[in-house]
């Protein structure tokens, strides 16, 4: 979390303890002032009217409230979702639950570089489809899809459009409106504001989006989610989308020459590597990298007392699957698991990436000293046509 950001948080967890919804003394008015400020300032981020924003506990709650939601809301309509295999499980679960409650979801595939096939996803479309639901940015790959083409197609076919946001908010310009995007989920750990927060923006004219709340109790929220705000949360929210705001350009340049330069020194400097998912509609901050011949997990571990990093995301990787993301993208389970994302950030130092590239490459060279695999391959053997 920015410093800065817990600087301002810090007030409202003592001396500003206030109740946002209590509306009869000052401590509750100043924290609904606080309240206020901050979907202002998420809202600016966006572009979009502040009251059309509500504070939820992250994008999982986002995501679920935005999908089973409109369900709910739009039923009579029809019973039809289309969604991307690529999604976040916070999207992928709450559909495969819908489908549990007689809704029928179609999954959409991607081309081998992360990117929806955008003929596909208007063959798909049907007259009770309700909802259509792609991720702005992957979090495993950083790939961002063409929201605004994406946005073309859904209305000409007036269907709902909704965003996962997560990653894209606070790293990339995100303007729902434009993109013709009417519902987007975004949360505050991943703009470097605190956990167990985040925002579903739902679009309130042009069109009126209906969603029925999931969580019932006192009508906070306009009645869309119920519960006592977290307003230290909601405050550090606010805080980090103003400072992801004034320092994007800079920051976005920053990150992306670092990360070009770590890419790069892996890919020339290390044999049999590879990158996944497109190398332009990029995040900033993100690189997916292909080790053939090895085991990601593995390499992970070699250098994981200097780096924090992961072959998949932090929300599957208590599993061993290989990355749902990366076979979607066509790639073979044993490169799925040979992957391992590399994300960088506000606080990385440039010196840090000569650090984190030595430590990759000794990791790579001891495992492949000792591996049969590789022996296989330098003596020759077509390992793919076994
Ligand atoms: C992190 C993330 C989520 C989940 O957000 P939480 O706030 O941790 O619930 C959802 N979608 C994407 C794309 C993410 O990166």
């Amino acid at each position: 979390m920015d410093p800065r950001v817990l600087e301002a948080m810090l007030p409202y967890f003592n001396h500003q303890f206030g109740n946002a919804a209590s509306r009869s003394h000052s401590l509750g008015w100043i924290a609904q002032e606080a309240v206020d400020q901050s979907r202002n300032q998420l809202a600016q981020l966006l572009g979009v009217v502040p009251k059309e924003i509500v504070f939820t506990s992250g994008a999982t709650e986002s995501n679920n409230l935005a999908i089973k939601g409109i369900a709910e809301a739009y039923h009579r309509k029809g019973k039809h979702i289309i969604t991307v295999k690529t999604e976040h499980k916070a999207v992928l679960d709450p559909c495969i639950h819908l489908e549990k409650e007689g809704y029928e979801i179609t999954y959409l595939d991607v081309e081998h570089n992360g990117l929806v096939n955008l003929n596909q996803l208007e063959d798909f479309i049907r007259p009770d489809t309700i909802l259509v639901s792609i991720m702005w940015a992957n979090n495993e790959t950083g790939v961002i899809q063409p929201m605004a083409k994406i946005g073309e197609i859904c209305a000409a076919h007036g269907v709902l459009l909704m965003s996962d946001a997560t990653q894209a908010v606070g790293k990339i310009p995100v303007d729902p409106r434009q993109a013709g995007v009417h519902i987007l989920a975004c949360s505050a750990h991943k703009m470097y504001g605190p956990k167990g927060v985040g925002a579903l923006w739902v679009s309130q004219t042009q069109p009126r989006v209906k969603v029925l709340s999931q969580i019932h109790g006192g009508g906070h929220e306009r009645g869309m989610r119920s519960g006592t705000l977290n307003v230290p949360g909601i405050v550090g929210l606010g805080q980090a989308a103003y400072l992801a705001h004034q320092d994007m350009p800079i920051e976005a340049q920053r990150l992306s020459e670092m990360r070009d330069e770590l890419e790069k020194k892996i890919l020339h400097n290390i044999e049999e590597t590879y990158p996944n998912g497109s190398q332009t509609a990029r995040l900033p901050n993100v690189s997916n990298i292909a080790f053939k011949y090895m085991d990601g997990e593995a390499l992970m571990m070699s250098f994981n007392q200097y780096m924090a990093l992961s072959s998949g995301s932090a929300c599957t990787s208590a599993s061993l699957d290989p990355s749902h993301v990366l076979l979607a993208m066509g790639l073979s389970g044993d490169m799925a698991h040979a992957s391992l994302r590399f994300s960088l950030g506000r606080f990385n130092k440039p010196e840090e990436i000569d650090t984190a590239f030595n430590h990759l490459k000794r990791g790579v060279e001891n495992l492949r000293a000792e591996s049969p695999i590789w022996e296989m391959f330098k003596d020759g053997v077509d390992l793919d046509a076994l």
